[in-house]
């Protein structure tokens, strides 16, 4: 059994997780710190990798399930101030790991600068946007990104440059332990265009998108960049589907929402279920875009 005795203000034992995820299911973490600063982050690494101690990074929790049975790690949860700065000069804005995205573009367009309005409606954080690329069809943040201050497999900070950076279809190659910071080289524009901008985009999500519901996003990756995972779930005639509490959302087939009383094992049985049918109907794998921890 392993012991944080010596982290006890920043470390809980058996801590629920849901609270801090969007989909608001599964059991609790053996261990969830949050770190107050990177000395206190850089310590729960080492301790980590030199007591083979699993762990895992949580941001904004939106794109993740938690299994019902919980996480056997010890769980990071970058919240704090320390990992939240946002720093605006020169037409370049730096991020925290742990900024929002909502506060990320609020803060740039304030100060003139355009070009992240894109991630208008996606929640989550700048640390877990970066890891899974976030984005639209059309643009990704990793398109954006100039520079990532990451804490490397040796517990290093490091920098990684433009030329080190890789994003594909919701994936990066920025497998290091945790990503810290970012910065961006943006366009200068008018604030008031780039407000309207961030308005057109999310009165079409909110259309297409069930906010306001327990979710985690599109579950699936498109298989082919003009062929979207929803629309085949659609074809197949799932939308409306429920196992459980889970439900294939009526409004975009890719988001399953968890209904009162839905377990994680009610989501995972419904994945499995629209893979299938996908598979048998259309003769498409359907990889998953959320994290299953
Ligand atoms: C209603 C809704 C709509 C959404 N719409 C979109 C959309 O349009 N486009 C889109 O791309 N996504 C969308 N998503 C998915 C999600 O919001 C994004 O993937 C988001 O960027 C995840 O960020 P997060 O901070 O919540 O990450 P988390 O859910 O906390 O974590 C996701 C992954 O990133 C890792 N991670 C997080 N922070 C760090 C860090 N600092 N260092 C290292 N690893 C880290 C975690 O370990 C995990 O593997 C949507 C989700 C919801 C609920």
């Amino acid at each position: 059994m392993h012991s944080f005795d010596d982290f006890r203000d920043i470390v809980k034992a058996d801590e629920p997780l849901a609270p801090h995820l969007w989909f608001r299911l599964g059991g609790p973490a053996a261990f969830l710190a949050r770190p107050r600063t990177l000395d206190e982050l850089v310590g729960l690494l080492r301790r980590c990798r030199d007591e083979s101690i699993p762990f895992k990074v949580l941001g904004g929790g939106s794109n993740v399930l938690v299994r019902d049975e919980g996480v056997k790690a010890l769980v990071l949860h970058l919240e704090s101030p320390a990992f939240s700065d946002v720093t605006i000069r020169d037409g370049r804005i730096e991020a925290g790991a742990a900024v929002p995205l909502t506060a990320l573009i609020s803060q740039s367009t304030r100060a003139g600068l355009a070009g992240l309005e894109f991630l208008t409606g996606i929640p989550g954080t700048v640390g877990g946007a970066l890891l899974g690329n976030a984005g639209d069809r059309q643009v990704s943040i990793g398109q954006l990104v100039d520079r990532v201050t990451v804490i490397d497999a040796a517990v290093e900070i490091k920098v990684r440059d433009r030329d080190d950076l890789r994003f594909a279809d919701r994936e990066s190659n920025l497998d290091e332990l945790v990503i810290l910071s970012a910065e961006f080289a943006l366009e200068r524009a008018n604030p008031e265009v780039v407000v309207r901008r961030m308005r057109r985009i999310w009165i079409v999500k909110k259309e297409n998108q069930p906010y306001g519901h327990q979710s985690s996003g599109c579950i699936f990756k498109n298989p082919t960049t003009d062929l979207s995972a929803g629309m085949l779930i659609e074809q197949a005639g799932l939308k409306g589907t429920r196992f459980g509490g889970a439900e294939v959302s009526d409004r975009h087939a890719n988001f399953i929402v968890a209904q009162p009383g839905a377990s994680t094992s009610d989501v995972l049985h419904l994945i499995d279920q629209i893979r299938q049918r996908v598979w048998q109907q259309f003769g498409y794998e359907l990889e998953l875009q959320i994290q299953i921890w």
